[in-house]
């Protein structure tokens, strides 16, 4: 559709014939919490409430995990043959681009990220992952090993079985689509658990799935609270593997749970306080700075790979500040999520709103210079919002350099050159992401090799598509999203010696 017709009266309409799926979806059904609780879900940009969502608890997780069990041993989607598997993911990704205005809107509404966001990155970003791993099916293969010729040794890839989805609010349906690409292609069953601030996309995803020729039982949705639903699905013993993109705190549970339980698998992709480094001798400034601000400010700073920690060489210190403020009042407008014109919406909730204020007020108390932002939305006082906000003068010690915000929240730290750059960056226990922006082609790889991030960019900032890995270092966590390596997260091998003797 042309990018004309999608005014805020368009979207407003839209969003006032949504239908609401709000029951758990569960072999191939909607179902209520057994004992019938129920949840708000809430828009943060108007903190009215949108509904009411199932809670689940162990009844509704055992119930799922049974279903997904019962269809991983039946063999209708583990054994499918592979090209048949293929066309049915080929489908569901087609299906849920065929979506995509009702899952823009959905997202938006519950989370409120701009709706063009969920347009022009979400809704790719998700329809790629379930195509490219639709097409991974027939090339995943075990291994022929070079043993004595009295016996033949092969190594099978299996799927693990079921497989248990526990994923975060700021991307619902493209970090729900990250992992069911590569679960489903590799023939494991699902229970998905979306985060409680954002369920709202993940039964149109499980419906598709179904339209799409998928088995019931194959991917089933749990609605509920982190710590009933998602604890029930994490302690299961009936469960293979828990794959988490969530916060730090949340994934070393996880741990815990799997230890108490049946030793299963758990991926971890939890947070960042990602350094964007801009060396002097870059000559294109505007372009660095560019970045830096959608580094920051995309997405609301609601990023796992925000870019938080700018450092910036000292000689051109000044001068980036003033462009970074300048490009930030031309590329960030906060309003309505709706309105197409919006490049920031509200945070999540009015207590993440909460907790975003108080880190400002933690940097002015520390001694950093608030240079713009810092403030709320007065048109909007029932909203989450918090302005982009830049603090200058910021040193690596300080609570706002160190802890994870999570919001439009900058930190400008200068410094030296590529060896106190990379001393800073690493001075830190995330390790996800990191950039630098430099014409010395050594610095670069230098800093490549020396920086411990799982992901890094030499003169851009969150470039990327399926082919490059994603996850990161250190207590970002061992998850693997995206690329052929995501497949082995969600298989596992079986050695078979044959004695030919
Ligand atoms: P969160 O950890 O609070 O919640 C994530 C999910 O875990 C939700 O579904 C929640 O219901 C569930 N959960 C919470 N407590 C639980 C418990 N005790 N047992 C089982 N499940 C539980 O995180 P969030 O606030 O939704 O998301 C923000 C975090 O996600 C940030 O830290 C961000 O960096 C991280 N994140 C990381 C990546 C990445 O790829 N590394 C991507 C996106 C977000």
């Amino acid at each position: 559709m042309d990018s004309a017709t999608y005014t805020r009266d368009f979207w407003q309409a839209k969003a006032g014939a949504l239908k609401f799926r709000t029951q758990h979806f569960i072999d191939g059904t909607y179902v209520a919490s057994a004992d019938g609780r129920t949840f708000p879900t809430i828009n943060p940009a108007t903190g009215a409430a949108i509904t009411e969502v199932a809670r689940g608890g162990e009844a509704e997780i055992d119930r799922a995990v049974a279903a997904a069990r019962k269809a991983f041993k039946s063999g209708n989607w583990s054994r499918l043959d592979p090209r048949a598997r293929m066309a049915v993911l080929e489908k569901f990704s087609a299906l849920v681009e065929a979506h995509a205005e009702e899952f823009a809107v959905l997202d938006s509404l519950d989370m409120g990220k701009p709706v063009m966001d969920m347009m022009n990155i979400d809704i790719p970003g998700s329809v790629m992952s379930l195509k490219f791993f639709s097409e991974t099916i027939d090339k995943i293969e075990g291994a022929v090993t070079s043993t004595s010729a009295s016996a033949l040794h092969y190594i099978l890839r299996q799927p693990l079985g079921v497989v248990g989805l526990i994923v975060p609010w700021n991307y619902p349906l493209m970090m729900a689509a990250w992992k069911l690409g590569p679960a489903l292609a590799t023939g494991n069953s699902v229970v998905l658990k979306p985060a409680e601030q954002s369920p709202l996309s993940a039964n149109l995803l499980a419906e598709l799935f179904i339209e799409a020729g998928g088995p019931s039982g194959v991917l089933n949705v749990v609605h509920g609270l982190g710590e009933e639903a998602g604890k029930a699905l994490a302690l299961h013993n009936d469960v293979d593997k828990i794959a988490f993109t969530g916060s730090t705190e949340v994934g070393k549970l996880l741990m815990i749970y799997s230890g108490q339980s049946n030793m299963k698998r758990v991926s971890t992709e939890c947070g960042g306080k990602t350094p964007q480094i801009i060396l002097g001798d870059y000559d294109d400034l505007d372009t660095a700075v560019t970045y830096a601000v959608n580094g920051i400010y995309g997405n609301q700073g609601e990023v796992c790979n925000a870019g938080s920690r700018i450092l910036v060489q000292k000689n051109i210190h000044d001068d980036f500040v003033e462009r970074f403020t300048a490009r930030t009042r031309e590329n960030f407008v906060l309003g309505d999520p709706l309105d197409p014109s919006t490049t920031i919406g509200p945070l999540v909730t009015a207590s993440h709103q909460k907790r975003v204020l108080s880190y400002i007020d933690i940097g002015r108390k520390e001694g950093a210079s608030l240079r713009f932002g810092g403030g709320t939305l007065a048109a909007a006082p029932a909203g989450a919002y918090v302005e982009p906000t830049l603090f200058t003068g910021v040193d690596n010690s300080m609570q706002i350099a160190r802890e994870e915000i999570f919001g439009p929240v900058a930190t400008i730290i200068p410094i030296d050159g590529t060896e106190d750059a990379i001393e800073i960056a690493n001075d830190s226990v995330y390790g996800l992401a990191a950039s630098i922006w430099t014409r010395d082609i050594s610095k670069a790889h230098l800093f490549a090799r020396d920086i411990e991030a799982g992901v890094v960019w030499v003169n851009c900032f969150d470039h990327g598509d399926m082919t490059s890995i994603w996850g990161g270092y250190k207590q970002t966590g061992n998850g693997r999203d995206k690329c052929l390596e995501a497949l082995t997260q969600y298989t596992q091998t079986k050695s078979v010696w044959v004695n030919l003797g």
